[in-house]
């Protein structure tokens, strides 16, 4: 049963669902075949912490969780797990007949999801109300465009990452049973602005937040592995080790599972 409170959304006073941050699917397959969830949560000290919990909270009434499923959620969620439809080669996936404006907006509405929620584990992840508003506009309108020659993609730059273990310490059945949940670095410098990143099914997710001010740059500057507007998609593969947060995640997580499985 839900509680009667305002829909974060549409914020009319409803019986509010209870809603997952990352998608439930990624839960049901974490789940899959050997009932044990591995979640991590990668903090400044880059200790993982090892949860079977399935964080759930009352965000949404019935018909806006329905709209962002039918229109973002689906796809989203089957573009990352279909592997029949996906051609690899050594260095990249390939998604063919990409539709971006979709994907892209399914993975704002996580951000947004994570930074409108009061749950703990999410307490590190806050846009403030202005961005919460305009993540949550966009997604209503079902558009990324903000002004006439503004975009949200402009702002937020998502790449999409392929991670592997070269060394082959870790299958990749290990990497894709693995959910890293969110977690946030800033940049060295003001500019280099925030990212945000989780991983699921063995994609890492990354949110480039920057609030340049220059608007050309803004425009026209690519980051590695971005998510650009195109009908095919090229994710690179990359290795564990270039992203050291991760890696060290993933090496503190080894350990911990190795106990877990000896009790
Ligand atoms: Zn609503």
């Amino acid at each position: 049963m839900g509680t009667e409170k305002n829909c974060r959304m549409c914020n009319a006073s409803k019986t509010l669902q209870k809603s997952h941050i990352i998608p439930r699917s990624y839960f049901k397959s974490l789940k899959g075949n050997c009932g044990q969830l591995f979640s991590v949560t990668v903090d400044e000290t880059s200790e993982a912490k090892l949860t079977n919990s399935d964080p759930k909270e009352h965000l949404l009434c019935r018909e806006c969780e329905q709209y962002l499923s039918v229109n973002f959620e689906k796809y989203g969620t089957r573009l990352l797990k279909d592997r029949q439809k996906v051609k690899r080669s050594k260095d990249c996936v390939v998604f063919e007949n990409f539709r971006f404006k979709e994907f892209y907006l399914y993975l704002i509405s996580i951000l947004w999801r994570a930074s409108i929620s009061s749950l703990p584990r999410y307490k590190h992840i806050d846009l403030g109300n202005e961005i919460n508003h305009l993540l949550c506009h966009c997604l209503q309108e079902n558009k990324i465009r903000i002004q006439t020659s503004l975009r949200l993609d402009h702002f937020f730059k998502i790449s999409l990452i392929r991670i592997v273990d070269k060394t082959g310490q870790l299958d990749d059945e290990a990497i894709k049973k693995t959910m890293v949940d969110f977690n946030f670095e800033r940049g060295e410098e003001i500019d280099d602005g925030m990212l945000y990143y989780f991983m699921v099914d063995g994609f890492l997710i990354i949110y480039h937040f920057s609030p340049e001010k220059d608007i050309h740059t803004v425009r026209t500057k690519k980051n590695f592995a971005q998510i650009l507007n195109k009908n095919r998609l090229c994710v690179p593969i990359s290795d564990l080790s270039n992203f050291k947060q991760l890696a060290d995640g993933f090496a503190s997580l080894t350990k911990q599972a190795i106990k877990y499985n000896k009790r």
